[in-house]
């Protein structure tokens, strides 16, 4: 099957048509000599044409059978290429980046059906990452860069904050696309820090405590907080009161720096707990 088949709309299948645009992320992600690329969803190679010229090595993920069978024909002389016909949420992506001593840099024009949950995967890896340039849905982009207390603030918002800079590269209209999706788009630039934002203590449990206070909306945080793994150990009621956070607030209120003084305080009594 060639590339040019009918794009899939169940894998969120916006080719990328417009050069400008597709320069624009090439530049933003900003490749250095013999970087390892790692690209999501290549679809018909609107970004890996320009990758494979640039990495020292590419591997790319890609979930419809026929575009990937399209790239290891494409790309069968290119040693340094590797292509991944797999769904990437089923990749366990640390052991696939932990080939490669250097960090690595990520592109992709995300399949926005998926884009938060592959953002939660990439949160996990961050360590081994030295840059990231992804084009999601606006909307999904607006929500990284929201303040507490906003409909748009979440979990991705508190989790990628934590040890992403992220910048706005460039808004992106429907037409860059085909086929036109609904909604506009963005890049997003995502450049690790050296130091996390605050201290969190143990990284699972500030996971745990950031994805429970947002578990149920309308809810107060103590009743949020009562429904996570370590609540089994750990008394919310005096984890809050010792945090000096009223537990009748939302979890979206929250900063991060507030989850990070929950997350540092559970972490020692889970510790102060074990036999
Ligand atoms: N990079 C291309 C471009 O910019 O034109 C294609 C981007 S298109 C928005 C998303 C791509 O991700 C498609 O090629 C689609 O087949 C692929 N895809 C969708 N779901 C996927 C998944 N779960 N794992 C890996 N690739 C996926």
């Amino acid at each position: 099957m060639s590339a040019a088949r009918r794009p899939l709309k169940s894998l969120g299948q916006n080719f990328l048509v417009d050069g400008n645009i597709i320069d624009r992320i090439i530049q933003a992600a900003n490749i250095l000599p013999d970087q390892p690329v790692l690209e999501i969803g290549p679809g018909r190679g609107a970004l890996t044409n320009h990758l494979v010229e640039r990495a020292g090595r590419l591997v790319l993920i890609e979930f419809d059978h026929a575009l990937a069978a399209f790239h290891r024909n494409r790309h069968q002389g290119d040693e340094h290429v590797t292509v991944i016909d797999a769904d990437v949420l089923k990749v366990d992506l640390d052991t696939l980046l932990s080939e490669s001593p250097r960090k690595w840099n990520v592109v992709a024009n995300l399949p926005y059906n998926i884009s938060t949950e592959v953002l939660f995967r990439l949160y996990n890896v961050h360590s081994r990452l030295e840059r990231m340039t992804l084009m999601l849905q606006k909307e999904v982009g607006d929500r990284l860069a929201a303040p507490p207390d906003c409909s748009a603030y979440g979990v991705t918002t508190v989790l990628l904050g934590l040890w992403f800079d992220i910048r706005r590269v460039i808004v992106v209209p429907p037409g860059c696309f085909h086929p036109s999706p609904k909604v506009d788009s963005v890049v997003l630039n995502f450049i690790p820090r050296s130091a996390a934002k605050a201290e969190v203590g143990d990284e699972d449990v500030f996971r745990s405590v950031v994805k429970s206070a947002f578990s149920m909306r309308r809810k107060t945080l103590s009743n949020c907080l009562k429904s996570a793994e370590f609540a089994k150990t750990v008394d919310c009621e005096q984890l809050l009161e010792v945090c000096a956070i009223d537990g009748r607030r939302r979890g979206e209120t929250l900063s991060l720096e507030e989850f990070a003084l929950l997350s540092c305080r559970v972490t020692e009594l889970l510790r102060g707990a074990l036999p």
